[in-house]
């Protein structure tokens, strides 16, 4: 394959020189109409899917237009975290092997990566090789929109490839701890601080009491963790509360632990610490967690052939943070993330590309795709 990189970057722009946040549906639109050119230049066969007018179109993109199942599902979001005004502020901006503005690494350099490795994909593999590539609008709020969507397009593919960068020491993901976001409201009495205080019933001590029941929750050995990141409550300083608010942050490994700590908050929730309280669990935001299954492991062995062959240095991560891949390893496929090239800085003005890894990396893709090929 004959690669560019001035080609890559001019085609990289238009990509990052519109502000396409996940609430900036027209915005990431744009992107969907230019990814849609593109792909449809290579012979793809593109379906354009709106589940919410609150975010942009997700693209349904395949070689293999009636295929009831495929090889591969290959995956990358169009949105970003940004603001209205970003693109315009720090548009995209090349500086010695680096390039910088909002959205290059997180994602639009993977997006564009997966569209390389396809255009130029070796005869045989192309003709062989069953492939549906999924563009989502919403995955940095969560993919409350296109989640169900990714995940039975997942259950119709063999494995799962996430064009999600690769660390900036070369690492790409096979583990990401899941995440979950709570909403706990506290509903007391409120009553003169003077004159009644007996007759109230303090919303914020029965949230004090939580916070400090939540703390016990930590496992950290396990990875479990909870943190009261936000609260709020209270009208006065001379009124006992008779409302207060907790947003809290679960971080973890094991699923099941997962379920237990929801079980734990809802029982909490049965028998409150002051007497008269009534109390609210709600679980705004679940990402479960992606641990490698056998079949992973399979992937993940393919994976470093290739990348043997190659000369390739790689290696894996246990990340932290969540991303669609974890929707669909937790529903059984073999899923990988990090398959975009190597970056760092996401979700901050510091965000940044390397651009000695774009070649690097779409061809490791493809080497990738050629020998799910060859297993058929
Ligand atoms: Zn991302």
């Amino acid at each position: 394959m004959f690669f560019s990189l001035q080609d890559y970057l001019a085609k990289l722009e238009p990509m990052v020189n519109v502000d396409c946040g996940s609430r900036t549906p027209e915005g990431v639109a744009a992107v969907a109409d230019y990814v849609t050119a593109l792909y449809q230049r290579i012979g793809y066969r593109v379906t354009r899917r709106q589940f919410s007018d609150a975010c942009g179109p997700c693209l349904e993109i395949t070689n293999a237009p009636d295929a009831a199942q495929y090889d591969v599902m290959l995956s990358g979001h169009m949105d970003t975290v940004f603001p209205v005004g970003t693109a315009a502020e720090r548009p995209l901006r090349v500086e010695g092997d680096m390039a910088y503005g909002p959205g290059v690494s997180d994602m639009k350099a993977g997006v564009l990566a997966l569209w390389y490795a396809l255009k130029d994909l070796p005869q045989a593999a192309d003709g062989s090789l069953k492939v549906v590539v999924c563009y989502n609008c919403d995955e940095e709020i969560g993919s409350p929109y296109s989640r169900d969507w990714l995940v039975d397009t997942a259950k119709k593919s063999a494995c799962v490839l996430v064009a999600e960068a690769a660390r900036a020491n070369g690492q790409l993901v096979k583990a990401r701890k899941g995440n979950a976001k709570y909403r706990i409201a506290f509903h007391g009495k409120a009553s003169h601080a003077g004159n009644a205080l007996a007759e109230g019933v303090s919303a914020i001590t029965e949230l004090a009491n939580w916070t400090l029941a939540i703390n016990q929750m930590v496992d950290l050995e396990a990875g479990t963790t909870l943190n009261v990141g936000l609260i709020k409550g209270g009208t006065g300083v001379n009124v006992v509360p008779d409302f207060a608010e907790a947003i809290v942050d679960l971080r973890f490994w094991d699923n099941d632990a997962a379920e237990g700590i929801d079980a734990h908050l809802r029982a909490l929730a049965d028998s409150p610490f002051v007497a008269g309280c009534r109390v609210e669990v709600e679980r705004q935001t679940f990402k479960p967690a992606m641990r490698p299954s056998a079949d992973t492991e399979a992937l993940i062995a393919l994976v470093e052939a290739v990348a043997a062959e190659q000369g390739l240095p790689i290696g894996w991560q246990e990340a932290g943070g969540g991303s669609d891949a974890n929707f669909t390893a937790a529903a059984g496929v073999p899923s990988l993330d990090g398959f975009g090239p190597q970056g760092g800085g996401w979700h901050a003005a510091s965000e940044f590309l390397m651009l000695g890894s774009v070649e690097p990396r779409i061809r490791l893709l493809q080497g990738v795709l050629a020998r799910l090929a060859a297993r058929g």
